[in-house]
C-alpha cells in the first residue's frame, strides 16, 4: 500500500474528518516538506474522546482472545506495509534507513506481538490466595508520544490499550506525525471496530494539554520531557487519572576491572550515538577503572570515529541529522557549556561534519575530566553526546551510577556475570544489561526517580490500562 502522506484529516469513531489547519512536516535531513497532518483543535479531542468512549463497552466487553485475533490482523497488515514504514520514518524523523527498518518498525512491530499473549491471558482470572482477581480495562486511554521513536511509542502505548480492552485517543508528536496516520490506516485495515483508536494530531498544549484531565479520559500514558512529564503528573493527579510517565534518562554504561574494555566501550559509544542521541534510555555515562581511564577515551574516540553521520536514506548511514534546528541548537549548547566549564573534547564537537552544509547534523562527541555534579553529567542532552567517568571500584561505581536524578536504562560490563548481576542489582534503575545483551520488547521498561512513573512492554505494560477487581469466595 502507498498512503497519502499530505492529510488534512482526524480519525473519529473509525471515520476521517477534515479540519481547517494543517502542519506541514520537513525532513530533518533537506528542510524539504515530506508531508501535512492535521492541527486539530480543543473541539476535535472532545469529539474523539466522546467517539472512544462510544466504543469502549463493546471493546471492554469483547473476549480478550478477539483483542487478540485484533492484534495479531493488525501485525500483519503493519508487516505488509513495513517498507513503505521505513520510509515514512526516513522521511519524517531523519532516522538512517537501517536503523529505520530494525530499530524503529520491526522493534514495534516485536512490542505488539508481546501483547497479544498477554491479551489472551486477561480471558481468565488469576488467583490471590482464594481469591479471584479480574483485570477489566481502565476505560478511555490518552496516548501522547514524541517525535523521537515516533511509530515505536505510539505502538508501545496504543497496542497495550487496546490489549486491555481499552478506546484509545492517540496524539503523536507535532514533529513526526505521519507514521500515525499510517498505524491508524492500518488499525482500519485490520478491521478494527469503529472508534477503538482515534487519531487527533496537533500541538502539545493544545491538543495534548486537552487530553490530559479531560473528564472522558480514565489513564494518560505519556513519553517525553521530564519537565512536561511533572506539568502532565499534576493535571492527571487532579483529575485521578490513571497515569504513565516515560521520561528522560541519563544512564551509565558500568565498566569493572575484568570486563572486556575494548567491547564494552564501543558499545557505549554506539548506544549514546543511537538514533543520533535521540533515545531516552542511551547510555551515556560511561564508568570506567580509573586506571584505565585514557585508553577508554582512546578507545572511545576510535570507536566514535567509525561511525557514519550523514545521508539517512544510505544503508551505510549510522547517525542521520537531530531532529530540528532547536535540538541542534539545545545539544551544541550543553557540549559549549561543558567546554567552557573546563571540560577535554575528546572528540566531535560542535562544528558542522564536513561536507554536510544542510540538515542538523552533530557528530559523535566525548567529552573527559567532568565532574559528577557537573550539568553535562546530569542533564539528559538528548545528542549523541557520551561523557567518561573514573571509578574505583565496584561500591564507587554503584554510588557515581545512582548519583542521578534520573534511573532508566544501564549496563554493567564484566568477565564475571554473578558479579555483574550482583552490581546490576544495587543500581536504581528499570533496565540494566549485562555484557551487550540484547533489548528485551516483553520485559518491563520505565524509569525510578524522574525517568517516571509506571511501565511498559509486555505485561506489565497491558496492566497500565487495567482495573483489577478482586472477589473473595
Ligand atoms: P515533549 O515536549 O515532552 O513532548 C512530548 C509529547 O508531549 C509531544 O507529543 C508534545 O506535543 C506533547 N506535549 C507537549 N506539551 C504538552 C502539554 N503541556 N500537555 C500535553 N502534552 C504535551 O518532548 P519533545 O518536544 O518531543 O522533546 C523535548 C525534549 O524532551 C527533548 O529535547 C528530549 O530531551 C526530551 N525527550 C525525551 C524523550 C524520552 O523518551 N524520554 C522523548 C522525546 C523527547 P508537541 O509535539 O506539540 O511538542
Ligand atoms: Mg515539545
Amino acid at each position: 500500500m502507498t498512503t497519502d502522506w499530505y492529510r488534512d484529516d482526524i480519525l473519529v469513531g473509525g471515520k476521517w474528518r477534515p479540519v481547517r489547519r494543517t502542519h506541514q512536516v520537513v525532513s530533518p535531513a533537506t528542510g524539504w516538506p515530506v508531508g501535512r497532518a492535521a492541527k486539530a483543535d480543543r473541539a476535535d479531542v472532545d469529539a474523539a474522546v466522546r467517539a472512544a468512549g462510544d466504543a469502549l463497552p463493546e471493546w471492554r466487553a469483547t473476549s480478550p482472545r478477539v483483542r487478540a485475533e485484533g492484534l495479531t490482523a493488525l501485525h500483519a497488515e503493519l508487516t505488509a506495509c513495513r517498507d513503505e514504514l521505513t520510509a515514512c520514518i526516513v522521511a519524517e524523523l531523519g532516522a538512517p534507513v537501517r536503523l529505520a527498518r530494525e530499530a524503529h518498525v520491526d522493534m514495534a512491530l516485536d512490542v505488539l506481538a508481546g501483547f497479544i499473549p498477554i491479551a489472551e491471558e486477561l480471558a481468565e482470572p488469576t488467583k490471590a490466595g482464594s481469591s479471584l482477581v479480574f483485570a477489566q480495562a481502565a476505560g478511555v486511554a490518552a496516548c501522547i508520544t514524541p517525535w523521537n521513536y515516533p511509530l515505536y511509542q505510539l505502538i508501545a502505548k496504543v497496542g497495550a490499550a487496546l490489549a486491555a480492552g481499552c478506546s484509545v485517543v492517540a496524539k503523536p508528536a507535532e514533529l513526526t506525525p505521519l507514521s500515525a496516520y499510517l498505524l491508524a490506516d492500518a488499525v482500519l485495515a485490520a478491521g478494527m471496530p469503529d472508534g477503538v483508536l482515534n487519531l487527533v494530531p496537533g500541538s502539545g498544549t493544545e491538543v495534548g494539554a486537552a487530553l490530559v484531565g479531560h473528564r472522558g479520559v480514565a489513564a494518560v500514558s505519556f513519553t517525553g520531557s521530564t519537565a512536561v512529564g511533572r506539568q502532565i503528573g499534576r493535571s492527571a493527579g487532579e483529575a485521578l487519572q490513571r497515569m504513565s510517565l516515560e521520561l528522560g534518562g541519563k544512564s551509565a554504561s558500568v565498566v569493572l576491572d575484568d570486563a572486556d574494555l575494548p567491547s564494552a566501550v564501543a558499545a557505549t559509544v554506539d548506544s549514546a550515538c543511537y538514533n543520533s542521541g535521540q533515545t531516552c534510555s542511551a547510555w551515556t555515562r560511561l564508568l570506567v577503572p580509573r586506571p584505565r581511564y585514557e585508553e577508554a577515551l582512546h578507545l572511545a574516540a576510535q570507536r566514535a570515529g567509525e561511525l557514519i553521520v550523514g545521508d539517512p536514506a544510505d544503508e551505510a548511514t549510522d547517525l542521520g541529522p537531530l531532529v530540528s534546528v532547536g535540538q541542534r541548537e539545545t545539544v551544541a549548547g550543553f557540549v559549549d557549556r561543558a567546554v567552557d566549564g573546563g571540560a577535554r573534547l575528546v572528540c566531535g564537537g560542535s562544528d558542522r561534519p564536513a561536507g554536510l552544509d544542510s540538515g542538523h547534523y552533530y557528530l559523535p562527541t566525548v567529552l573527559a575530566d567532568v565532574g559528577t555534579a557537573d550539568e553535562i553529567s546530569r542533564e539528559e542532552v538528548f545528542g549523541p553526546v557520551l561523557v567518561v567517568l573514573a571509578h574505583d571500584g565496584d561500591d564507587d561505581a554503584v554510588r557515581v551510577a545512582n548519583d542521578s536524578d534520573y534511573g532508566l536504562a544501564g549496563a554493567v560490563w564484566s568477565g564475571d556475570e554473578s558479579r555483574a548481576l550482583k552490581v546490576a542489582a544495587r543500581l536504581e534503575t528499570g533496565q540494566v544489561d549485562l555484557n551487550g545483551a540484547a533489548f528485551n520488547p516483553v520485559a518491563p521498561f520505565g524509569g525510578w526517580k524522574s525517568s517516571g512513573v509506571g511501565r511498559e512492554l509486555g505485561r506489565h505494560g497491558v496492566h497500565e490500562f487495567c482495573e483489577f477487581t478482586s472477589v473473595q469466595i
